[in-house]
């Protein structure tokens, strides 16, 4: 029981959402995995990302990335419209601003699946909202299976991400929390861990002060 004032432990709480940031090299399951949180979440968004490569088979444009020219990408860049933003496989990726400020003011979590370059970028852009994650795959032999897997991409973009999976694994300990994706249950709810803690850290709890106040009198 609520001891005194208005205050009840129902009182809806607001609180500045959290950027789930998750890294990993291409093939370890790290989009999986944000679809999943996301799946099971409402509070959980999405940051759709800016792109100048050609969308795969069963892309659809807005939905996994905004697809655009490089000509479009460098003038938000250069306009201070992208949160951050890389090159990666000599194509031009980011963050638009806008989309994530807004759902963070309005308390909503947002999930990112961006590269260690992304990640220092954004921990620098929003130091006191960003959770970070990297996702290992159990071996170098089960990540080349799964990019072979992945018939969407020719032999040589094949090599080339594996070079680069090598590349992004290097940073891993630049991230607060390392899991190895080898059994995807297990990898999902350990992230789903990862974000729960990063929620309820007492810094992004200030709507509790009125509720804490009912209870000290
Ligand atoms: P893919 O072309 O396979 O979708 O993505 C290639 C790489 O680019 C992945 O490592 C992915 O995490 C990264 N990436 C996707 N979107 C962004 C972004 O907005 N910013 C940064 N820095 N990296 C991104």
């Amino acid at each position: 029981m609520t001891r005194t004032g208005t205050t009840t432990a129902t009182t809806p709480i607001t609180r500045r959402g959290v950027c789930l940031v998750i890294s990993a090299p291409s093939g370890a399951g790290k989009s999986t995995i944000a679809n999943a949180l996301r799946a099971a979440d409402p509070r959980l968004r999405h940051s759709v990302s800016i792109t100048t490569r050609t969308p795969r088979p069963g892309e659809t444009d807005g939905i996994h990335y905004h697809f655009r020219s490089m000509d479009e990408f460098q003038r938000m860049a250069e306009q201070g419209e992208l949160l951050e933003w890389a090159t990666v496989f000599g194509r031009g990726y980011g963050t638009p601003r806008a989309p994530v400020e807004q759902a963070l003011a309005a308390g909503y979590d947002m999930v990112f699946d961006i590269d260690w370059q992304g990640h220092r970028q954004i921990r620098t852009a929003l130091p006191d909202d960003v959770a970070s994650l990297f996702v290992l795959p159990p071996s170098l032999t089960e990540l080349e299976r799964r990019l072979t897997g992945r018939a969407a991409d020719a032999p040589e973009e094949i090599r080339r991400r594996m070079d680069a999976a090598l590349a992004e694994i290097s940073h891993w300990q630049e991230f607060d929390h390392v899991i190895v994706n080898a059994e995807l249950d297990r990898a999902i709810a350990e992230a789903r861990a990862v974000l729960t803690a990063a929620r309820l850290r007492t810094p992004r709890q200030t709507g509790l002060a009125d509720f804490v106040a009912g209870f000290l009198g």
